[in-house]
């Protein structure tokens, strides 16, 4: 059997049922979400039209938010375009001093502040020498370990004889970017990138892949047959 209609009781007298107070924070001790914020259910998924004596706020709504409640009870509608936020960063209190309605950005530094987000508790801003920048980055360390690059790269559509013909074949003028463009199908943004070492900049010292590599190992294997 199904539990209780939900439009039997007010939406009030369900709301309070749920709130256990205490000296600070007025407490949700019914449904919590995985969100951790307490929720209530006002209809039946499966029902088409919501239960009468739903305020005109909620309607399109299967669950209310308890703090949202709480302040459409204690403060009336929530502006729209606003959020309902905790100044005491408890989730599911629903104490009407405890909530206001502000902006994202409002509710953002209230986080912070509380030093649940990162901020001035980040390992990173607690220990800096721990944060390997500049020279000590591994990438300056190993450079030959950065193998999406240029060619290497899984979004690169030219191949190491492309880059090469490229800026062999470039001359100002004369044997253009445009038309270098429309040859190697690319835009002439990237031809003007590749002739001026923008990009693909170290291709000729780019360490070989493992296929690179054993291709070449092949190669030499089979002139030496010869
Ligand atoms: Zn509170």
């Amino acid at each position: 059997m199904r539990g209780r209609n939900p439009g039997e009781k007010s939406i009030e007298e369900r709301f309070w049922s749920k709130v256990r107070r205490t000296n600070r924070c007025w407490l949700w001790i019914g449904a919590v979400g995985t969100n951790g914020y307490g929720f209530i259910r006002i209809r039946d998924r499966r029902a088409k039209r919501p239960p009468k004596g739903i305020p005109n706020d909620f309607i399109h709504l299967s669950h209310i938010l308890a703090h949202r409640l709480s302040y459409y009870i204690h403060h009336g509608s929530i502006p729209p375009g606003k959020i309902v936020c905790h100044h005491c960063n408890v989730k599911i209190c629903v104490n009407p001093n405890h909530i206001y309605s502000g902006t994202y950005s409002d509710n953002a530094h209230d986080t912070i502040k509380s030093g649940k987000n990162i901020g001035k508790n980040h390992w990173a801003r607690k220990h800096p020498e721990k944060v390997l920048r500049g020279n000590d980055h591994w990438t300056r360390k190993h450079p030959e370990k950065i193998t999406w690059r240029g060619v290497n790269h899984y979004l690169s559509k030219l191949s190491l004889s492309d880059i090469s013909r490229i800026r062999s074949l470039y001359v100002p003028r004369k044997f253009s970017q445009r038309k270098l463009s429309k040859m190697f199908g690319t835009k002439q943004g990237t031809i003007y990138n590749i002739v001026n070492q923008l990009s693909y900049q170290s291709h000729v010292e780019l360490p070989a892949t493992h296929r690179q590599s054993k291709q070449a190992e092949q190669k030499r294997g089979r002139s030496e047959a010869v």
